[in-house]
This record gives structure tokens, C-alpha cells and sequence, in this order.
């Protein structure tokens, strides 16, 4: 049995521990949502405060030049590249995660249908279970070009739809829902094998285990700012080509800033060189300056192991929550459904509970964020309820999570279920954002 004493012993000698000085978290508050919307960095206010006050409120337009807002987005998007296996110059920050896969997912069907002269390849293979808004995009994009949309319920289903008709195989890396991960070395040569080209959706990679984009020799990559990066609600995601493709194409929102010579105001478009083409209007000066202190959060573990400690971390939190959790709440219905196997699993934990407790599940997310435990609730597909439960989630971000926080996690899930306080009618009012 592993005792409070022990999650304190582990956290003393944890050298990772001090990071969390970095955040401002409030009191009594054990914050399992840093997949969802990363905690603030204490740097964060008075790096936005500099930028309002004397950048824009005292320096003015001069501050394009003189406080470097024209480098931005390629001075963060290279930091993040550290976290992703990226050189300098193949990583920019704009946008949205949204827009920036319609970007990169417009380039590589461009790049296909060039390649593939009898045209044979006209399918977009990807998981039901993905993110809604990766389908969404796709779906769109696949009516544009008159193309199909192949969604596998099962990843066992892939290899048999990586022939001659492929053309884009595209993943999120790290299934936001289960917590599944990819093989992304292994699955991207399968389908260059086939002819294809990959794009991968990064919101639960990037910073939460370590990436090799080059070493996996992908094609493209797109990442979200405000999870596990904490780069602050709506922050600017990023976007990652792999060199060989980056100027092949323009992608389809070519906008002034993605121009080579934008001050030169020509009539006619022509993309800057590399990934900065991937720019498209002007970026968001304030949250972007924030997103960097988010990212500096994780690049101040690169002197104490960088990733691949914060990896071992992670899986040793992970571990040890979902091993408490069936331990202490297992004969009250709770059950694991994210990855046992550390090679498949990012960096959460979901549970589901049996029924018919399984009915209470928001209910009992809601009792547990009154309880200061803050996780979230993300439904199940009501038609096929046994294999797409609903699910009680648990992000595990080892900048500020420790291992007594993951006991005390636990601890509070059980009082939840032993005191039946999810019942209360208060915890059954859905809200807007679950
Ligand atoms: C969070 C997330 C997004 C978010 O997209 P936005 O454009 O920022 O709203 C996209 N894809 C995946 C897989 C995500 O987890």
C-alpha cells in the first residue's frame, strides 16, 4: 500500500518540484485541468502589464521595430520547436489549432495531388474519436477537393486503409479523450510506405512528452497554445512543416504577413520562405508575448532533463493515480479506460464509473471541483455507450501536479462516492463548458 507519507516522500525528493514556483495556482486548488487550460505563470501578468504599458501605451507603433513584435512568432515558434524535435526556423505561432490544420492539411493535399499523377489518391484517413474540430476541418476540406473522409473506429482498422488511395493520414497524437498515444515514429512510416503524407495534431504532445518531429520524419504538425504550452485561454497555436515540404506550396490563407516582402504592398501574393508563409494576418501582439511565458515554463526543466524527465514524471503520476484510484474506488464502481501500457498513454488519466453510476459522471466532477479537485467531465457517445463511455478526466502536468497531489485526488474521488455527494441537485446543472 502506498501511503500519503510515501506521495510526500517522492515529492521531497522530486528535483522537479520547485518548478511549480513558476505559477500562480490558488490555495486549496489541485488543478488536473492543464490539458484543458494550462495554469497561469506568475511571469505572465507583468509580462503582458510591460507589454500594454510601455510597449504599446508608452512606445507605440515604433514597438513592431524596437520591442521586436515582427519576431515573435518565430522567437516562441523556435522555443517550442526544442519541445518538439524541431530545428530553429521550421516552427511559427499563429492563429488558431483550427485554422492552422486547414492550412496544413490544404498544403499537403496540394502536395499529394501533385505527386500523385493518375490522381488516384482521394481519401483523408482519420479517427471517429478525434478531436471534433480536426473532423470538422477535414470533412470541409474533403468537400472542396471532392475527396472522402475514411473515420476508423479502432487504430487496428489503419493498416488496411494505407494503399495507393490514400492521401493524408491524420492523427492527434494523443487522443484528447482517452489519452491514447501513437506511435508517431512507427505509424508515419507505414504511411510513407503507402505513398502517403501525414499531418499530426499535437494539443496533447507538445509539452506534455517529449516529440521528435524530424526524428519520426513527419510531414506536418500543429499544435495548441493554451494547454499543456499554458500560453493562457485562446492563446495562438503553432504550426511545423517538415523542410522538404515547407515551400512547396503557398497554403490557402495567404495573407499579407505569410508575403515575402509584406512592406513592399504588391498587388500580387508571394510566400514568404519556409514556414513564415504559414503567417497570415497580423498576430495577436498581447497573448502571443503571454504564450511565451508559458512556454519558458517548460523550457526552465531543460537544465534538470527537459522532457524526458518531465515524460518519467508524468508516467510515475499517472501510474499512481490510476493504480489509487482502482485501489481505493474500485469496489465503488470507478474503473481506468486510459492506457495502462506507458507507451500508449499521454499524460491524463480517465476514469469511468459503472452503472449506473455511470449517469452521475458530470454530477461527480462537479462535487469534486467544489472540493478543490479540478478535472473535467467529457461525455460518452450515447449510442455506443460500451466502448465510448463517459469519462471523468485527469490531466497530470508534472511542471506543478506532485505525487501527494495525486493521492489527495484520489482521496477526495472516494469521499465523493462514499458520501453520494454528486447527488446534490446543484452538481446535475449542466453548464456551457463541461
Ligand atoms: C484543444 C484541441 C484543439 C483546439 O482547437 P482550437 O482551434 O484552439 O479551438 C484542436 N485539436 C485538438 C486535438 C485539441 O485537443
Amino acid at each position: 500500500m502506498t501511503t500519503r507519507q510515501d506521495c510526500l516522500a517522492l515529492d521531497a525528493a522530486d528535483p522537479l518540484a520547485r518548478l511549480k514556483d513558476q505559477f500562480s495556482l490558488p490555495a486549496g486548488t489541485l488543478y488536473l485541468d492543464g490539458n484543458s487550460l494550462g495554469a497561469m505563470p506568475k511571469a505572465t501578468a507583468a509580462r503582458v502589464q510591460q507589454v500594454i504599458a510601455q510597449e504599446w501605451g508608452t512606445d507605440l507603433i515604433k514597438s513592431w521595430n524596437t520591442a521586436g513584435w515582427m519576431d515573435l512568432p518565430s522567437r516562441i515558434g523556435d522555443k517550442i520547436g526544442r519541445l518538439i524535435g524541431a530545428a530553429p526556423g521550421e516552427t511559427i505561432v499563429a492563429d488558431s489549432t483550427s485554422l492552422n490544420l486547414y492550412k496544413v492539411l490544404s498544403a499537403a493535399l496540394r502536395i499529394v495531388a501533385t505527386d500523385d499523377a493518375g490522381g488516384r489518391r482521394r481519401v483523408i484517413v482519420s479517427e471517429r474519436s478525434n478531436f471534433p474540430t480536426d473532423l470538422y476541418i477535414a470533412e470541409s476540406l474533403a468537400e472542396q477537393h471532392g475527396m472522402t473522409l475514411t473515420l476508423v473506429d479502432d487504430v487496428a482498422e489503419i493498416p488496411a486503409l494505407l494503399n495507393d488511395r490514400l492521401a493524408v493520414l491524420m492523427l492527434t497524437e494523443v487522443n484528447y479523450r482517452t489519452g491514447r498515444k501513437h506511435d508517431m515514429k512507427a505509424v508515419t512510416a507505414a504511411a510513407h510506405a503507402a505513398g502517403a503524407l501525414t499531418v499530426w495534431d499535437l494539443a496533447h504532445s507538445a509539452g506534455a512528452i517529449p516529440v521528435d518531429l524530424n526524428g519520426a520524419d513527419a510531414d506536418f504538425a500543429i499544435g495548441c497554445g493554451y494547454k499543456y504550452l499554458n500560453g493562457g485561454p485562446g492563446a495562438p497555436a503553432f504550426v511545423w512543416a517538415h523542410p522538404r515540404h515547407a515551400d512547396r506550396f503557398w497554403q490557402p490563407l495567404s495573407g499579407w504577413l505569410g508575403h515575402a516582402a509584406p512592406f513592399q504592398f504588391t498587388a500580387n501574393y508571394r510566400p514568404a520562405a519556409g514556414i513564415k508563409r504559414y503567417i497570415c494576418g497580423t498576430p495577436a501582439i498581447l497573448s502571443t508575448a503571454a504564450l511565451e511565458c508559458g512556454v519558458d515554463t517548460l523550457l526552465a526543466a531543460e537544465p534538470l532533463g527537459g522532457m524526458a524527465a518531465l515524460r518519467e514524471k508524468s508516467l510515475a503520476l499517472t501510474a499512481l493515480f490510476a493504480r489509487l484510484a482502482e485501489e481505493r474506488c474500485g469496489g465503488l464502481g470507478v474503473r481506468v479506460v486510459s492506457p495502462r501500457d506507458p507507451a500508449q498513454r499521454g499524460s491524463q488519466v480517465c476514469l469511468a464509473l459503472a452503472a449506473p453510476l455511470e449517469d452521475a459522471s458530470y454530477a461527480v466532477v462537479q462535487a469534486l471541483i467544489e472540493r478543490g479537485v479540478i478535472g473535467d467531465f467529457r461525455a460518452g457517445d450515447a449510442t455506443r455507450l460500451d466502448q465510448v463511455p463517459h469519462i471523468l478526466r485527469f490531466g497530470f502536468t508534472p511542471l506543478y501536479i506532485g505525487f501527494a497531489d495525486a493521492w489527495d485526488a484520489v482521496e477526495h474521488l472516494h469521499q465523493v462516492l462514499v458520501n453520494e455527494e454528486w447527488r446534490e441537485a446543484r452538481f446535475n446543472q449542466k453548464a456551457a463548458v463541461t
